[in-house]
């Protein structure tokens, strides 16, 4: 009798986006008309660039022909695009073409890093936050070894090294859903942690292209000593519009290493092995229009989305600050985290907002306990939309 991983009984927190769906067609059925201004999935609002798009149809054309076809690449990604990664995001820093993993997600990377280490790993995960560090460790038997990092108003949503020894800390920096980034001076802090308790951090940097603060480093690696204790995710989702191409990359840097038993093993083969067992790679048109956000038309292309995107937060963030209400997050990240009018629940005010406003939301209930008292609004949106929205917040009278 084939019998299933019982460890998926253990998966209790309420899935968000299927009630979010089920509320919305109910709307569309009461109101066939409804204009609806979709602020809740954090998923880009802008058409692919055309340098990519272009980039991406060259790519196929060449498998096309017999001199430059291509069957399956490297489970880890081509020499030409951890290159351009490379030399473009890590130029700087001590981080070589050759720890860099390319994949088709940092949600499938940052759900399945957690497989090379020991399940009776402790793993520190903030709350509120982005749900796939947590399931996928509680999928892999962690259910009793997570340690809840709360980010409260009061540390201004970062979480802080605790008392507590851990393995593995997840970290996502600009962070969804909070929206804040950590500072240096933060994240020097959790390198310090790592060392003095041989923990490895895993961060995820996924928004890196949103940030504008001059004190918010664009790797961890900026922070000296990192090298030997953190693992970075970034994506080309949301910095160049490829959550339906897919493509994104892993940073594992050679100097990171973990136990078995008192044998120091290497992050940077064992991700390897895993890759090479696990994965046939990402397919190569996608890997040349990830190469092609690097040239010049590219890099204007995609930086003009994310300032576009950032402006919508703008206009949200002081919008609302305007009619009274705390909001933070939107400087350096898509993500605007509203705190909630007293005496409501985060589904209460969500349900306020789609059915008055026909605004959709995400509670700050389903990224965690501490998440409540809070909405997140995604600034993946476009001007007209984002004022339209603001205009009918207005007429709420909260
Ligand atoms: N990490 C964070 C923090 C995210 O918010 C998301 C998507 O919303 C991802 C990772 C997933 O990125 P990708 O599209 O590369 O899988």
């Amino acid at each position: 009798m084939a019998k299933i991983n019982s460890c998926f009984q253990d998966l209790k927190r309420e899935y968000i986006f299927p009630i979010i769906e089920r509320k919305t067609d109910e709307l569309k059925q009461n109101h066939p008309n409804a204009s609806i201004i979709n602020l809740g999935i954090g998923d880009i609002a802008l058409p692919l660039a055309s340098s990519i798009a272009k980039a991406i149809c060259q790519g196929v054309l060449e498998m096309q022909e017999k001199t430059s076809m291509k069957g399956y690449g490297p489970s880890d990604g081509y020499q030409f695009l951890k290159t351009a990664i490379k030399e473009n995001e890590y130029k700087h820093l001590n981080i070589g073409a050759d720890e860099i993993f390319i994949s088709d997600g940092a949600n499938t990377d940052t759900a399945s890093i957690q497989e090379l280490f020991c399940q009776s790993s402790i793993v520190a995960i903030t709350d509120p936050t982005y749900p796939v560090y947590f399931d996928s460790n509680i999928i892999a038997g962690r259910l009793k070894n997570i340690l809840f990092l709360p980010c409260t108003k009061e540390s201004r949503f970062v979480p802080l090294p605790p008392k507590e020894k851990c393995d593995l800390v997840y970290l996502c920096t600009p962070n969804n859903p909070t929206g804040v980034a950590l500072n240096k001076e933060e994240l020097k802090a959790w390198v310090d942690y790592a060392k003095a308790h041989d923990a490895i951090l895993l961060v995820d940097n996924a928004y890196a292209a949103f940030i504008t603060s001059s004190d918010v480093p664009s790797s961890i690696y900026e922070i000296p000593g990192a090298t030997d204790v953190a693992i970075e995710f970034k994506s080309f989702s949301k910095s160049a519009g490829f959550t339906g191409l897919r493509c994104a990359y892993a940073v594992v840097p050679k100097g990171v290493f973990a136990y078995f038993e008192d044998k120091k093993i290497s992050i940077h083969s064992l991700w390897k092995k895993r890759q090479s067992i696990k994965s046939n790679g990402v397919s190569y048109p996608m890997q040349k229009g990830a190469e092609a956000v690097y040239t010049k038309e590219g890099q204007k292309e995609t930086k003009s989305q994310v300032v576009s995107y950032l402006e919508q937060g703008q206009i949200l963030l002081h919008g609302l600050k305007t009619l009274g209400h705390t909001c933070y997050g939107g400087t350096d990240s898509p993500y605007i985290w509203w705190q909630i009018p007293k005496g409501l629940t985060s589904w209460q005010f969500f349900d306020i907002l789609l059915e008055k406003c026909h605004i959709i939301s995400i509670p700050g209930s389903g990224f965690g306990k501490s998440g409540e008292g809070f909405l997140r609004l995604s600034t993946f949106t476009t001007k007209d939309k984002a004022e339209e929205a603001l205009k009918r917040i207005a007429s709420l009278n909260l």
